[in-house]
């Protein structure tokens, strides 16, 4: 980052108006770790774990993930650490995992739906972040939920994790916060039952936008019409702030949309809680929302939701970012 911008790094991320905002690095590796930290992250958002797994020939033991996950937490001193389980599936492979061959493999057998089927692999790594916990502030996030079975399926099976690590006298946090992510229209819908469930909601907004699109994020014949600034996308985004808030839990975003600066006025409106992107966006993000009022954001948001095409959402958007610049 430039001078001026790593000058913000250690600079409190609030309004004009008081609105403070946690700003989070999505990381898949110790090296991207570093870079967030120099840039002030607040904290880990999203800790892709698939990493772990893709770069070998088998599956990682408990105690390799363990290593993994306690060095982070270390690293980040007592700063939040959400932990995703692993999502692969759909266009994340495993050369030493047996993956069917689909027809539509980002609608098949892919994230917690391996794991609730392939209930070792998904407690071995349960059990290693539960071990990580008890050296840092460790959280666990499941992703592609789509129901409230598959969060209780998975806390059924956290739970006897928790169990056999007490039965083993290994140290781990048995309060553990438990946050699933937002990324499917059924969750959406559903999110004021799931927000009874879990401590937290982090949105996907990648997988959000390609499914309530039904637009590949990895097909280019019809990348134009993968639009983060659908008003269709923004009533999804409003439903599930808005379920968190009423469940009171706390509420993230951590796709791409999250780091994009034509959004910020979004998130500042719907009032979240935390924004985690790749760490190179975190400064720009943190020099443009210090300057912001969040009473703006709301005002031009009710305008936002009125707009009856992306075009509108966007230009809207775009003059209101020039007003700030
Ligand atoms: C998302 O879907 O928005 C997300 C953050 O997860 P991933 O990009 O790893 O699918
Ligand atoms: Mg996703």
């Amino acid at each position: 980052a430039s001078l001026r911008l790593k000058g913000i790094a250690s600079v409190r991320s609030v309004t004009q108006d008081g609105k403070e905002m946690e700003l989070s690095a999505n990381i898949s590796s110790l090296k991207e770790l570093d870079i967030a930290l120099g840039s002030g992250t607040y904290g880990v958002g999203l800790f892709r774990t698939e990493f772990l797994y893709m770069d070998r020939h088998r599956l990682p033991k408990e105690e390799e993930q363990f290593e993994v996950y306690r060095s982070v937490a270390e690293k980040l001193g007592g700063k939040p650490l959400i932990i995703r389980t692993l999502d692969i599936g759909g266009d994340k492979h495993l050369d030493y995992f047996e993956l069917p061959e689909e027809e539509n493999p980002f609608l098949g057998y892919r994230a917690i739906r391996i794991c609730l089927d392939k209930t070792d692999l998904f407690k071995t790594q349960l059990r290693a972040i539960l071990r990580a916990s008890a050296f840092g502030n460790v959280k666990i996030m499941y992703p592609l939920i789509s129901s409230v079975e598959e969060v209780q399926s998975a806390n059924a099976l956290l739970e006897e994790a928790k169990r056999e690590l007490a039965s083993e006298g290994i140290a781990h946090r048995s309060d553990i916060e438990v946050g699933i992510m937002i990324e499917l229209p059924a969750a959406v819908m559903i999110a004021d039952m799931l927000a009874a469930e879990v401590d937290f909601f982090s949105i996907g907004t990648n997988d959000l936008i390609q499914f309530t699109l039904a637009v590949d994020r990895m097909n280019d014949k019809i990348s134009h019409l993968y639009e983060p600034f659908h008003p269709a996308v923004l009533r999804m985004l409003k439903t599930t702030v808005d379920a968190a808030k009423r469940g009171g839990i706390h509420v993230g975003v951590c796709g791409e949309l999250a780091g994009d600066l034509r959004a910020l006025p979004i998130w500042l409106a719907l009032d979240v809680d935390e924004l985690s992107m790749s760490a190179h966006a975190l400064l720009p993000i943190k020099e443009r929302l210090i300057c912001m009022k969040q009473q703006n954001s709301r005002r031009l948001f009710e305008e936002l939701l009125s707009c009856r095409t992306s075009d509108a959402v966007k230009a809207l958007l775009h003059d209101f970012g020039k007003l700030i610049e």
